[in-house]
């Protein structure tokens, strides 16, 4: 197949690109090796092509929110997401503390008030952290086809200097938009987001969402379609924080980034897609996997509005 030499020569065309910095706020994400370089695509019918640094572990972050989203769906129901957490491109950065006027909510489930929401809602509203990581973990490791664990290191580094987050769960707790012990929603946050994968997994994991929720090599069913539909599209709207109006004109796909340095894309009904690299731009979204993502979507013709 010609698809390995192509990824190949796409990594080659975005390594000379060193633009960017590393996540300076999580220390252990900060020393990260910034030449790391990767990339996957994980069709529907099950085949998956991956080149570079394709079995590097790095910790998933923001692109839990995608899964997590789907999990409160199926485990409170839309009705009940959507009372709490809104559909709008919020325009700020990701961890900026804001609620829309009028409903409270946090404006999507993408950035960090959203996505420490969803996790609030996942099994119950009174469930504790161990029970709602074990759902994400197990949930997670089924969309990947193995056994995820936690990075406990990533974990302790990012809990230890949680303050941004910690103000959001109370600013969430004192709106009333979520429940349960603010501190402990944040640790489970947190947690959701120091799960390590490489970038076949999260092609795969894409995949099952472009799949309407059911994986493309177990063919388990692992969302209902409605549940799929729902994360790709605020995926397209909300996906890559406040540079997600200029990502869908020029790129095309659903896709969410990452503060490790990756980025999962779907196209629905073709293929999931992950890129790695550490170094971010001023929004959080790695600049090379930018690049990457640039690439396949104007060599395989992969933008959503195109009409031919
Ligand atoms: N765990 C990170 C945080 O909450 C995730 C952010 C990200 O990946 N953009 O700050």
């Amino acid at each position: 197949s010609p698809i390995p030499d192509y990824l190949n020569s796409v990594l080659e065309n975005a390594r000379p690109n060193d633009d960017g910095a590393t996540a300076s706020y999580i220390d252990v994400l900060a020393k990260a090796e910034t030449n790391r370089l990767a990339v996957a695509l994980a069709m529907v019918d099950g085949e998956l092509y991956s080149a570079g640094d394709d079995e590097i572990e790095f910790s998933i972050q923001s692109i839990s929110k995608a899964f997590v989203y789907a999990i409160a769906i199926e485990d409170a129901g839309l009705p009940a997401v959507l009372e709490k957490i809104g559909m709008e491109p919020s325009g700020d950065a990701f961890n900026r503390l804001s609620l829309q006027k009028g409903s409270n909510r946090p404006f999507n489930p993408m950035i960090n008030a959203g996505a420490i929401t969803a996790h609030s809602l996942v099994v119950a509203p009174n469930a504790t952290v161990e029970q709602r990581t074990e759902r994400i973990l197990s949930t997670l490791s089924r969309l990947a086809g193995r056994q995820l664990h936690v990075d406990e290191e990533i974990f302790e580094a990012e809990l230890k200097d949680a303050n941004r987050n910690m103000g959001i769960g109370y600013m969430l707790k004192a709106a009333g938009i979520i429940t349960c012990n603010p501190a402990e929603a944040v640790r489970g946050y947190i947690r959701q987001c120091s799960v390590n994968v490489t970038v076949r997994d999260l092609a795969m994991m894409a995949s099952v969402l472009c799949n309407s929720g059911v994986h493309p090599v177990s063919g388990e069913r692992i969302m209902p379609a409605e549940s799929a539909r729902q994360v790709l599209s605020v995926m397209a709207t909300c996906g890559m924080y406040d540079g997600s109006g200029e990502w869908l004109a020029t790129v095309g796909f659903s896709a969410k980034s990452g503060v490790s340095g990756a980025i999962m894309g779907a196209l629905p009904g073709q293929v999931g897609i992950a890129a790695f690299s550490p170094k971010l731009d001023e929004r959080g979204n790695s600049v090379r996997a930018v690049d990457i993502c640039k690439q396949l979507s104007a060599d395989m013709g992969l933008h959503l509005m195109n009409s031919s």
